[in-house]
């Protein structure tokens, strides 16, 4: 999945499932705006979905093949009949093609494709944008094609969507932040399906981090708060992170109580950095591991 890069105009067959593309290009594309969720062109008889999984707290979700699309009509009840909810309803009949793209951060759409409806519509009770529950109406939609999904977010991706849910719900009254909690409760918890890059890590730089620790929190000095197979937990942590490309090396790992390990992540504090750089160091002085400093001088600067 890359940004389509084309300063000249597109076309719709021009666009590549899952690719990303932006306002703009939508724009020349379809001859329709990305505002709101359902955009009818008809310069291109076109009806165009956008699922933005980054700006409701209630996004869609696909279950298997089939998306169950939410209509439009942001409070109260809402009607099939209404605007393009009734062009939707009718795509597989009234000739309108229609496209879906799905949107994890802003201005980055991902084109699945043309879809089609999978079967009729049905109603659901849902909260609205002020938290409160009405009927929605829903399409269940799929891939005409029927080759299944085309857009898998990245975990980074998912990761930037969550934080900008946080940010809706801190924006939420007290009251009405209760009464969307209720509602949480009633459904099923979210399955997302995400693809993840995982690192490796040397089981042996581990161990031997810990060992070295002897029992000990290297941040905050303290005993291990408790005790795993026999021994004391500690966290192995990268004081230059893997995914920043820091080494996989015990010049460039500690071992951490579980507090301390979330701790450093959350905070990020310079001093605690420098604390656990200079820990390293002292290990590696007092082992008088020459080579070990060496490299650590070179991914540390000193
Ligand atoms: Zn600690
Ligand atoms: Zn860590």
């Amino acid at each position: 999945m890359q940004q389509f890069n084309n300063a000249n105009n597109i076309a719709i067959s021009d666009l590549v499932i899952g690719n990303a593309y932006t306002n703009t290009q939508i724009n020349q594309a379809f001859g329709c705006s990305t505002q709101g969720g359902i955009n009818r062109s008809h310069s291109t008889n076109t009806l165009v979905l956008f699922v933005k999984h980054n700006k409701s707290l209630y996004d869609d979700q696909w279950d298997g093949d089939i998306l169950n699309y939410t209509g439009m009509g942001p409070t109260g009840p809402q009607d099939v009949n209404y605007s393009q909810n009734r062009t939707l309803n009718e795509s597989n009949t009234n000739g309108v093609t229609v496209h879906l793209f799905e949107c994890y951060r802003d201005n980055e759409y991902f084109y699945d494709g043309v879809v089609v409806l999978a079967g009729p519509y049905f109603t659901a009770t849902e909260p609205d944008v002020n938290n409160d529950l009405r009927e929605v109406v829903k399409f269940p939609i799929k891939f005409k094609d029927s080759t299944g999904r085309k857009t898998i977010p990245t975990k980074e991706m998912l990761e930037s969507c969550k934080k900008e849910k946080k940010t809706i719900v801190k924006k939420i009254p007290d009251d009405k932040l209760k009464k969307a909690a209720k509602n949480a409760g009633k459904k099923n918890p979210k399955k997302t399906t995400a693809t993840t890059t995982v690192i490796e890590r040397d089981p042996a730089v581990t161990e031997h981090t810990k060992r070295r620790a002897n029992g000990k929190c290297d941040l905050c000095g303290n005993y291990a708060p408790f005790k795993s197979k026999g021994e004391p937990y500690l966290e192995c942590h990268h004081v230059i992170q893997l995914a920043k490309d820091g080494p996989d090396a015990y010049y460039n790992t500690v071992a951490l109580c579980p507090n301390c390990h979330r701790k450093v992540h959350i905070v990020n504090s310079k001093n605690d950095f420098n604390f656990l750089k200079n820990k390293i160091k002292s290990y590696l002085e007092a082992d008088n591991d020459v080579e070990s400093l060496q490299a650590f001088k070179e991914l540390f600067g000193d």
